[in-house]
């Protein structure tokens, strides 16, 4: 894996964006830090300054397990693309139903909350979407157990989701629903776009890295885990960075901006 801020890494990011490149941010632990208190993620006023800037001056994507609507309060900025709950909402001519999906994530919801210890239930954050169960364990007074009859309820939920963890949360998906990597490339395909950067931190963001296509430039934020991302940010604080790098290469190559 390569730094995207080394000088290899920053010779292959100005080689690969064009005025065609989609470029494409998770949210949380990328445009704006992790921290204990979901509610309160905000990004911090240079990213999303950055994030302004290269609206003007490229196709950009937020990409987020967030619904739309929360995620639209947090970013500051427009992008062209929101799509939330991990690719579920938002997605131009999608024909997701969230209705129905609610109607199953509910049901889910009521189905641990029989099949979990009663001792755990008060320690874990249920926090159900639209498209998506997110069950944080942040706050149990022993992570790794809660972490554990978690996992052990899931596996009898009937019909199974897949699920797909976090930093201290499993995330419940319907099967067969698009994920963030279903997501990115229907994003290319509807602008247009002959690449793609994408930047995440978490498991969610391994479907867009897993996909190993090419024309995606994916880069992964922290260095603790193993991702199939083929460049990696050192931490969030250094999203700022990036986007500098990014803002000085979109103005380069804009139709009339100088060469770089
Ligand atoms: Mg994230």
């Amino acid at each position: 894996m390569i730094d995207i801020l080394s000088p290899p890494g920053l010779s292959v990011l100005r080689s690969f964006i064009t005025p065609q490149t989609l470029c494409a941010f998770d949210l949380d632990g990328t445009l704006a830090p992790i921290i204990d208190d979901p509610a309160a993620v905000a990004l911090p006023a240079a990213v999303r300054q950055a994030m302004q800037q290269l609206c003007s001056l490229a196709p950009v994507a937020v990409i987020t397990g967030r619904g739309c609507d929360d995620a639209r309060q947090r970013l500051g900025f427009m992008p062209r693309y929101l799509v939330g709950n991990h690719g579920l909402e938002g997605l131009p001519d999608s024909s997701v139903n969230l209705t129905e999906l609610r109607v199953l994530i509910d049901h889910w919801a009521s189905e641990l909350h029989r099949l979990l210890p009663s001792s755990i239930i008060p320690e874990l954050l249920f926090e159900p979407k639209a498209g998506s169960l997110s069950l944080h364990y942040r706050h149990a007074a022993d992570p790794a157990a809660a972490h554990q009859a978690l996992l052990e309820a899931i596996a009898q939920l009937q019909p199974q989701p897949r699920y797909v963890g976090g930093k201290y949360v499993e995330n419940l998906v319907p099967l067969g629903v698009p994920h963030k990597g279903d997501a990115l490339l229907r994003l290319m395909e509807h602008s247009g776009a002959a690449t793609a950067l994408f930047v995440g931190d978490d498991e969610t963001d391994e479907d867009v890295f897993r996909l190993a296509d090419p024309r995606i430039l994916s880069v992964c934020v922290g260095t603790g885990r193993s991702t199939a991302a083929r460049y990696f940010l050192q931490d969030q604080t250094r999203m700022v960075d990036l986007l500098a790098q990014l803002l000085l290469r979109s103005a380069a190559v804009m139709p009339g901006g100088k060469h770089g």
